[in-house]
């Protein structure tokens, strides 16, 4: 290629894009297709031993940055942004579902928020077809604990299990707080419909629900291990294959840079608050100490990252993305 005819190229590919950023409105012919086509489909391959795994997109939340330091000084937190750049005030979390297929067992840790939590979520079903992962093949659900972002999921939108071969496993002390009939009257207002959705969820699957115990191997290489106070029975998992180790860090940590660079900053949706803050910081100190390689639920996508010390604190060092397994 001449070098005026790459110029000539470059030029024209500055110009597009220049033209791109300047278009007002996203109506245009420019901009329609490629709304239609939307982002890539939302769900990311990687391998832990010999089972291959996938994150799979349920979507996002929209959080308030406050709600990742409830009890922070507000001239603290404010330095924090500033120093952070966190300038949105709202932060559009992500929700990695994992899907673990072991040769003779399909797994999914979580399932996301089904159609009735929030419109930014609830994509959980178009992007596993994506992925070629088939619902009715899945025959273990295993719930870290019963939030709508990780449980409302379980019923499809005929209040049918959405895994209808599958078991459906949560933590004894999980099960027994949701499932309380006089929860609803004791907690705030703001969380009764959190209560109601999880207790119709968990009814709904009543018949192929069993709960485990802290340390309890749920299937092969899958382990369960307390991490109690962001929910009364919130769990963590490993899970191992051939000597490799993912730790699955579900709700410990929520916020990529405040609740690790500050564990003991509360967030707003931990039950057990002061207890959600010793688990996070017990956590992140076991993560950082044995490098392991973590997926966190809310972490940036697709979620796969490992823990550093940082001072006083923490950082979550992303992992990079392979393009190929
Ligand atoms: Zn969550």
């Amino acid at each position: 290629m001449t070098t005026s005819r790459r110029h000539l190229l470059r030029s024209a590919a500055t110009t597009a894009l220049a033209t791109a950023l300047t278009v007002a409105a996203p109506s245009g012919m420019r901009t329609a297709r490629a709304q239609e086509t939307g982002q890539a489909p939302g769900f990311y391959r990687f391998r832990v031993g010999r089972a291959l795994c996938t994150v799979i997109s349920d979507g996002n939340l929209v959080v308030p940055v406050e709600n990742y330091a409830v009890n922070a000084d507000p001239a603290e937190l404010s330095a924090f942004r500033e120093a952070m750049a966190l300038e949105a005030a709202r932060h559009p979390t992500q929700t990695n579902v994992l899907h673990i297929a072991t040769g003779d067992r399909s797994i999914l840790v979580d399932c996301g928020s089904g159609g009735r939590f929030v419109e930014t979520a609830g994509h959980l079903a178009r992007n596993m077809e994506a992925a070629g992962i088939d619902p009715a093949e899945i025959d273990l659900v295993v719930l870290s604990h019963a939030h709508p972002d990780h449980c409302w999921g379980l019923l499809d939108e005929f209040d049918e299990p959405a895994y209808p071969g599958a078991e459906v496993l949560i933590g004894a002390q999980e099960h027994a707080f949701w499932t309380d009939e006089g929860l609803a009257s004791r907690v705030p207002e703001a969380m009764q419909a959190m209560v109601a959705g999880a207790q119709r969820q968990l009814a709904g699957v009543a018949d192929r629900l069993r709960t485990f115990e802290d340390g309890e191997e749920l299937a092969p290489g899958l382990r369960a291990h307390a991490a109690f106070g962001h929910t009364p029975g919130h769990t963590t998992f490993t899970f191992e294959s051939d000597g490799e180790v993912l730790f699955v860090s579900a709700d410990t940590f929520n916020h990529p840079l405040i609740s690790l660079a500050r564990p003991e900053w509360h967030l707003g949706f931990d039950v057990e608050k002061e207890q959600a803050a010793q688990t996070r910081r017990r956590v992140l100190e076991m993560l950082a100490s044995e490098k392991l390689r973590t997926l966190g639920y809310h972490m940036p996508w697709p979620g796969l990252g490992r823990v550093v010390r940082d001072g006083d604190g923490f950082r979550w060092i992303a992992e990079s993305v392979v393009w190929n397994l």
